[in-house]
């Protein structure tokens, strides 16, 4: 017997039930707005909130000090959800209006939803977990928190040190421009300082004594602005000067910093640039008769999808259907529309169509995007994630679901700014029940924990976890 609209009417009344408390826990931790390694207040009410419903809490974890495990239950399989809470730098913005203004300049704003991540997230495995207690099923649920997403890829370090190692599947979703469990490959990604040492003087009495760290970090940029004819089209180089060397152009700079993010498709080819970049750097050194530092203190790995987990998802987003919103909601989403560049919103017909294919031209008419998004339509995505550590390891799913207008581009203003909105706090408790509903079917049919294994491993095809990180690095906030 199919016990399925048994299943969702009961994960949704667990939910529903408690719809304001999350409101309120997600809308704490927008305010929080803490940045990588420091979301201490979002860590810690997450924990509290997990302890509060029965888990068993580990904290302070792989040297990330927001790091922890909520822990219910026993026995196999071992169910991992993934929750992540930090903000980004810069983008303090005051919420719902459709205009920028920050709250406090300099200050971090949630311009990619973690807030919404990290809530869900724990509205998914606390409604599991009362799911299991009452159908009296076997298994262990674990919330992940996940602290630095953003920036310098908490996960892997947490990869690195095991605490995955004992997962049968991982679910963790993100909000996104349509509905869909994402079915593809992010790219892998390292970030590494470069760090030059010279000798300085006085630009123009001696200028013969001194030797520029500043030269060697321009130097270095044009090397590798050369390689990018050199490199596949899928790579993507990009960096930051983080030190110049100082404001005073009569003293030659002896120190500088160049902070280099280095993407590929695959770990593999990102490992080969960085050999090439570095190359670059030692040059830059050699030229200038500097000397060059060279630590890198983050890597993502390229994403890898099951297949099992996206089909078993995607089946429930179909069954749950779109969600529904209030002509005030449309209202709202239209406001930030029109808020968008005109750039931004001549994107999005190509959006709709990357989502929506045939369908698009139906779907642009409404301000937020409703259809379910294709299915299984395997995508090479171009961002980066830390889900993608984890995914080498255990069978993972990667869940998308809209929380704002139509073609709010997330890492801006507008997604700050929509945080606290019905619309986002609709998808967030949409994704909580698609994770828990899919979790069900896995912890009910231990054939299918064994058959997204087994997709693992002939996905990987004898490949092995790349372990991008240097083996003596430890998280630190740079
Ligand atoms: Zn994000």
């Amino acid at each position: 017997m199919d016990h399925t609209d048994e299943y969702i009417k009961e994960i949704s009344e667990k939910i529903d039930s408690k719809k304001e408390y999350y409101v309120e826990i997600s809308n704490k931790i927008w305010e929080f707005a803490e940045p990588r390694f420091q979301e201490y207040r979002s860590s810690e009410l997450l924990q509290h909130v997990l302890k509060q419903a029965g888990f068993s809490i580990k904290a302070d974890l792989a040297g990330e000090k927001t790091a922890f495990i909520a822990e219910y239950g026993s026995g196999k399989p071992v169910i991992a959800f993934l929750g992540e809470f930090d903000a980004l730098p810069g983008l303090s913005q005051k919420a719902d209006v459709a205009e920028r203004i920050p709250v406090h300049t300099d200050s971090c704003g949630h311009g990619c939803g973690h807030q919404l991540i990290g809530t869900g997230t724990l509205a998914s495995a606390i409604a599991l977990k009362d799911f299991m207690k009452e159908y009296n099923l076997q298994g262990t649920i674990r919330y992940y928190g996940c602290p630095a997403e953003e920036n310098a890829g908490g996960k892997a370090f947490l990869v690195r040190d095991g605490y995955f190692n004992d997962c049968d599947l991982a679910l963790c979703w993100h909000p996104e421009q349509g509905r869909r469990a994402c079915y593809g490959s992010t790219k892998a990604n390292f970030r590494v300082f470069f760090t030059f040492h010279g000798t300085p003087a006085h630009a123009s009495m001696c200028p013969e004594l001194g030797r520029s760290a500043l030269d060697a970090v321009e130097l270095m940029d044009v090397g590798v602005n050369y390689m990018r004819e050199h490199m596949i089209d899928e790579a993507r180089i990009h960096y930051a000067i983080t030190d110049t060397g100082g404001d005073a152009p009569n003293v030659v700079q002896s120190r500088a910093q160049v902070l280099y993010a280095i993407r590929a498709p695959k770990i593999t080819q990102v490992k080969e640039l960085y050999n090439r970049v570095c190359n670059i750097a030692r040059g830059a050194a050699l030229m200038t008769e500097t000397t060059v530092e060279i630590r890198q203190v983050a890597a993502y790995s390229n994403l890898i999808s099951s297949k099992i987990l996206a089909d078993h998802m995607n089946a429930y987003l179909e069954k749950l259907g779109p969600i529904t919103y209030t002509e005030e909601e449309y209202a709202y989403a239209q406001k930030f529309q029109q808020s968008l560049s005109d750039q931004d919103k001549n994107q999005l017909p190509t959006i709709a169509r990357d989502y929506f294919g045939p369908k698009a031209a139906e779907v642009i008419k409404k301000p937020i995007f409703e259809p379910m998004a294709y299915q299984n339509l395997y995508s090479d995505l171009k961002y980066s994630t830390d889900v993608g550590d984890v995914s080498w390891l255990v069978p993972t799913v990667h869940l998308n679901i809209p929380t704002f207008a139509a073609g709010t581009a997330l890492h801006s203003w507008q997604a700050v700014a929509q945080g606290k909105s019905s619309i986002a706090h609709k998808g967030m408790l949409y994704a909580a029940r698609i994770m828990a509903l899919t979790a069900i079917d896995f912890l009910q049919k231990p054939e299918l924990v064994n058959k997204a294994r087994e997709e693992l491993t002939e996905t990987l095809n004898g490949e092995t976890y790349p372990d991008p990180l240097p083996g003596d690095l430890k998280p630190e906030v740079w």
